[in-house]
């Protein structure tokens, strides 16, 4: 059918965003140990604007999921929706920063994908088995469970079923919860993010959001502050020594190019803190 034509293609852009990564840190606009279990050629070329897009992406993201992290001191949990192939997980282990719980969303397809990379590549599994208690970790084709991370195969349009299979597997709404979604929401209709928003809301009493997206499109109803800040700016923020690193990597014809990609894009973050923890202040 053309709904099903339509979730193919949706479920292709987790290659294409893992490629890119791919391809930006063999490069070395930053360190990624464990994206080459994910996607082992390093693929053709990309533009050096694509590289610094990517770079300012993942070094935006990763200041903020830090920032939540500290704040928490780690007694928390994070859920990425539409993860992917990301590898956040396993970085957060190498830098012993790891929240209680780390739970990832995605198709049941790519789940059944990402599983298979970590069933076949010890340093993928390794870290789930070191920080798991028990002998066996729960796993079937669509989902893996073990006591740090998990991997929930759902479509994040049908909430009771998220819901459903987020308490199946132990998400406990009274901790801090971070969600992370990483060009995915623009993959569904404004009502159907705008609901996923809403029930997070409804559901964490603390919690943050970190959407990375193209411009206006995050929905601010039942969250307490929304920040937003195109790509430009978080750029203009990043670490200078390091910016200044990158841009030495390979040079770039057109600075205007990369101005205007990332004029199109932004990192909003929305955060409710009903116990008054102190997240506002991230
Ligand atoms: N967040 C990852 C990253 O940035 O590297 C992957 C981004 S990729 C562009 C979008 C991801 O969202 C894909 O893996 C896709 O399968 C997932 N996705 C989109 N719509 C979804 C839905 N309705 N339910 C579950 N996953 C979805």
């Amino acid at each position: 059918t053309d709904s099903d034509t339509a979730d193919e293609a949706v479920r292709a852009t987790c290659d294409d965003a893992s490629t890119c990564k791919r391809f930006a840190t063999s490069k070395g606009y930053w360190t990624d140990l464990h994206v080459q279990y994910f996607v082992r050629q390093i693929g053709e070329r990309k533009a050096p604007e694509i590289n610094r897009g990517y770079y300012g992406r993942v070094r935006g993201m990763n200041l903020l999921i830090d920032a939540f992290l500290k704040k928490t001191q780690c007694d928390c949990q994070v859920v990425n929706l539409g993860a992917g192939l990301d590898t956040t997980f396993w970085r957060l282990k190498d830098e012993n920063i790891m929240p209680k719980k780390f739970f990832e969303v995605d198709f049941p397809m790519i789940v059944a994908r990402k599983i298979h990379h970590i069933k076949t590549k010890p340093p993928l599994s390794k870290p789930l088995i070191e920080t798991h208690s028990t002998d066996s970790l729960r796993l079937d084709g669509h989902s893996l469970d073990s006591d740090r991370y998990c991997i929930i195969g759902a479509d994040l349009r049908d909430l009771p079923a998220l819901e459903e299979k987020l308490k199946k597997f132990q998400i406990n709404p009274e901790l801090p919860t971070l969600f992370l979604s990483e060009c995915v929401l623009v993959y569904m209709t404004a009502e159907q993010s705008s609901k996923l928003v809403n029930w997070v809301a409804d559901t964490f009493p603390v919690a943050m959001f970190i959407n990375y997206e193209q411009k206006e499109r995050f929905l601010s109803a039942g969250w307490e502050s929304v920040n937003a800040l195109d790509m430009m700016t978080v750029y203009s923020v990043l670490p200078r020594e390091d910016v200044a690193r990158i841009e030495r990597l390979e040079f770039l014809d057109e600075r205007e190019l990369l101005q205007q990609l990332l004029q199109h894009y932004c990192i909003c973050w929305a955060v409710k803190d009903k116990l008054s923890l102190g997240e506002g202040s991230i």
